[in-house]
């Protein structure tokens, strides 16, 4: 999955539009400017409005004129829907989705796993369930749904038995209400104190916890979406960017002692968010779904 400014398969014009969480910085903001340079209306979102006009300004500043920016929270339901009927009415739709906003938090309070899951688990699935029915799937490309992950939510890497089995990977029956009933007693477990004896993540943060539970959605979506008529995809995958210099890197830096020069393979942000706009810029033919990438490739959930 090699990324190329010159690819001349291009698919898409200004008229793609595609929106992006969590993109007032960091990877989000990145992806937002990538996607403009490519010539796609670009949907720069943020909780803050004026963090998000703050990133608008110095993406305009740039000549970068095919972004927009609307107010989003993705804890928020409220906010979801107005950002819907503002996609509606702005662009009558719209056709790439990345979920890319998330929060990482360094304890094991029951407040910050209850957060970190509302807004990496929760929120990602608010926010495409409410703008699923905007997402422009009969467009000759097929419509795209990118969820921005991570590889420390690879259920292979989790000790938890009960979990094991209730999310395995060739599970017939998961669906969504086993997924969010799993979340749910790890939240349980936190709150109780027991998430450790439990055989929760390997690292004892809420963080891998969520990215496993949107892991486990993306391949229960992505099997749903195999029944959408053949001329009308839907494709929905996750990505890990792998370690990026951005604030949530630094935030774990700081918690391990850390800086910046004593960890290798810190990538910026611009460079990694090549990564994701090729995933969500592939050619339609051959189009993967219910997949996890990273590096440039295909890895088992
Ligand atoms: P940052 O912390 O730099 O940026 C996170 C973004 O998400 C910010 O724009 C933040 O907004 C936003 N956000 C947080 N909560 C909400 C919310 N409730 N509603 C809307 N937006 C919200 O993180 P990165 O850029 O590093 O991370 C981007 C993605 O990459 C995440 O999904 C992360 O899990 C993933 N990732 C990152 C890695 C890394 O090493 N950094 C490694 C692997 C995966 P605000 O500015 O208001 O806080």
């Amino acid at each position: 999955m090699v990324y190329d400014d010159d690819d001349t398969r291009s698919w898409w014009s200004k008229d793609t539009v595609v929106a992006v969480t969590g993109s007032n910085k960091g990877l989000g903001y990145e992806i937002v400017r990538g996607l403009a340079k490519q010539g796609l209306t670009t949907v720069l979102t943020a909780r803050d409005p004026a963090r998000g006009l703050t990133a608008l300004q110095t993406l305009q500043a740039e000549g970068l004129d095919s972004v927009h920016f609307h107010q989003l929270d993705v804890t928020d339901t409220d906010s979801v829907k107005k950002l819907a009927a503002w996609l509606q009415k702005e662009f009558g739709g719209f056709d790439i989705l990345i979920n890319n906003a998330a929060v990482q938090k360094f304890s094991q309070v029951y407040e910050d796993a209850q957060e970190t899951l509302e807004t990496n688990y929760f929120g990602a699935k608010t926010v495409t369930k409410e703008l699923f029915p905007l997402l422009r799937s009969a467009s000759p490309a097929g419509a795209r749904i990118v969820m921005v992950s991570s590889q420390n939510g690879l259920l292979r890497r989790f000790e938890n038995n009960y979990v094991k089995s209730k999310l395995r990977v060739d599970a017939q029956q998961l669906n969504e209400d086993i997924i969010d009933s799993v979340a749910t007693k790890y939240l349980e477990d936190v709150k109780t104190g027991r998430a450790n004896e439990e055989g929760w993540a390997p690292n004892g943060y809420q963080y891998s916890e969520s990215k496993l539970f949107l892991n486990a959605y993306v391949r229960v979506l992505a099997g749903s979406l195999r029944n959408q008529p053949k001329d009308c995809p839907i494709f929905v995958n996750s990505i890990c960017p792998g370690p990026i210099d951005t604030d949530m890197a630094a935030g774990y830096l700081k918690k391990m002692g850390l800086d910046r020069t004593q960890v290798r393979g810190l990538v910026s942000a611009e460079e990694v968010s090549k990564a994701v706009i090729s995933l969500a810029l592939l050619p339609r033919d051959g189009y993967p779904t219910g997949k996890f990438f990273t590096d440039g490739h295909e890895i088992a959930f």
